[in-house]
């Protein structure tokens, strides 16, 4: 799955919201969070996020994000 990290707080950019092909972002708090289970890990969002803030979850040290993108999405 695909995570969102903390270069998304407060960005107003959608850009990922509107290529992704099974809408799996959801608003967080102060930023925008992508559903864990729905990401079918296609790659598209991830370059065209102009904050870089979008990152594979097969990064070392993104575990805590990970968290924060599955309770977010979880509460819609
Ligand atoms: Fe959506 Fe694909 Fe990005 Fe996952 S990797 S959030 S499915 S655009």
């Amino acid at each position: 799955t695909y995570i969102v990290t903390d270069n998304c707080i407060k960005c107003k950019y959608m850009d990922c919201v509107e290529v992704c092909p099974v809408d799996c972002f959801y608003e967080g708090e102060n930023m925008l969070v992508i559903h864990p289970d729905e990401c079918i890990d296609c790659g598209v969002c991830e370059p065209e996020c102009p904050a870089d803030a979008i990152r594979p979850d097969t990064e070392s040290g993104l575990e805590q994000w990970l968290e924060i993108n599955r309770k977010y999405s979880e509460i819609w």
